[in-house]
């Protein structure tokens, strides 16, 4: 087996992954990432950011305009359930100044970053972890070829929760099970599909899939337990994402089949039969401790909340980069190592909590709700 050795070790190629190396190699630590030769297929996934996003990698050096191939729209605002929100700028003002989120190929936006790391001077490695040990002052992590050895690793390892899995780390989790879809549908529907969708006398959100085609915000409609988020997109088409009572799929209507996409566009995009599916299991999650001596566990692998919240990338980038911190700050002054660890696991619980407090006051409580404290 071969041996590596480097300062930090990334695993996950993510925006987690990638703010996390880039901020550390930026800090003047060798690091090296470690990521599947498969990247993640997002096959076209379209994933909304909120205005907050856009402002942190312009922050990070990363600029608007490296994104434009991967912006699919662009967000003022947002309807949810009837009722208008703006985004204000940070000095409150709503108009020229008003900042905007971004409706994003997931692929796309993945590839940007990624990129900038390994400009910065980033070493990827694509290689599947297979184990990890961690010490008081260093890690040794495993792939099939070789082992590698570092002062520290970061875990950005998403819903796959390397660390967790191979340490034995606790997942606490809140709510019940959930499973969400998602798709790109066409604007333009059949006049039998439109006749279908504005039948009968109980609210259809597969009707609002139309209706939202005159306004550019996206829309965020519950109905009982289901939820439909709805962001038309530059392109004339309408990326989705449903989670649906007791886990059901999709209604047929919300599907790409009734929307056919003749553009040819979107066809890989996970818009088939076929794609949908599958469902993604995005139930809430927090694992502890999020930090120990050596190790730092940030985005999707430290904490989830399923896709309404719309927080999950900028949870990637505010958790990397706070985590990315705290290990320069141990680096510069080693005696502060477990209270940078206790702090930044302390960070990682309360956003979970906070997030999820304000979710379930604007959503009904899901049941079976665990206690998260401690
Ligand atoms: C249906 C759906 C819709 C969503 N919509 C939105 C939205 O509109 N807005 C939003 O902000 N968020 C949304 N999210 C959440 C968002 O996708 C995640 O929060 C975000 O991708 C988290 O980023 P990450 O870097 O932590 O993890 P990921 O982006 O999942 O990256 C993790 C990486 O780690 C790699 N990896 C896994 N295991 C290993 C291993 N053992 N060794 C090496 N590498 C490994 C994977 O290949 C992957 O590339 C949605 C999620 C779903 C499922």
């Amino acid at each position: 087996m071969n041996e590596a050795t480097c300062d930090a070790l990334v695993v996950g190629d993510g925006p987690a992954g990638c703010v996390a190396a880039l901020t550390l190699r930026r800090a003047g630590l060798r690091c090296t990432m470690l990521a599947p030769s498969m990247p993640a297929s997002r096959r076209g996934a379209i994933e909304s950011v909120p205005p907050m996003v856009p402002l942190l990698l312009a922050a990070a050096g990363i600029g608007g305009h490296q994104f434009a191939d991967a912006i699919a729209g662009r967000f003022g605002g947002m309807r949810s359930d009837g009722g208008v929100r703006l985004f204000q700028s940070s000095d409150g003002m709503t108009r020229t100044l008003r900042e905007e989120g971004w409706h994003v190929e997931r692929a796309q936006f993945d590839r940007v970053l990624l990129n900038h790391a390994l400009e910065q001077g980033v070493t990827l490695q694509r290689d599947r972890v297979t184990a990890a040990s961690c010490m008081t002052d260093g890690v040794a992590v495993e792939t099939a070829m070789t082992r590698h050895r570092a002062r520290w690793l970061v875990d950005a390892s998403g819903r796959g929760a390397m660390l967790q899995r191979l340490l034995g780390l606790v997942a606490i989790t809140r709510g019940p099970k959930m499973l969400a879809w998602r798709g790109v549908a066409r604007l333009s529907q059949s006049a039998d599909a439109q006749h279908d969708a504005t039948q009968g006398g109980t609210r259809d959100l597969t009707h609002d899939v139309m209706t939202s085609a005159t306004h550019a915000m996206p829309t965020f409609e519950t109905s009982g337990s289901s939820w439909l988020w709805q962001a038309p997109l530059d392109d004339g088409t309408l990326a989705w994402t449903w989670a649906g009572e007791a886990n059901a799929p999709p209604p047929a209507r919300v599907r790409a089949p009734v929307y056919p996409d003749t553009s040819g566009r979107r066809d890989e995009s996970g818009t088939t039969a076929a794609s949908v599916a599958r469902g993604f299991d995005v139930s809430w999650r927090l694992v502890r401790p999020a930090a120990g001596a050596a190790y730092r566990i940030v985005g999707d692998a430290a904490a989830m909340l399923d896709p309404r919240s719309g927080q999950g990338v900028l949870f990637a980038l505010s958790s990397a980069l706070a985590a990315a911190r705290s290990i320069v700050a141990v680096e510069q002054a080693p005696h502060l190592r477990a209270l940078e660890a206790a702090g930044y696991d302390a960070f990682v619980a309360a956003e979970f909590r906070r997030k999820g407090d304000e979710l379930m006051r604007r959503m009904p409580a899901p049941a079976n709700e665990a206690d998260v404290s401690g």
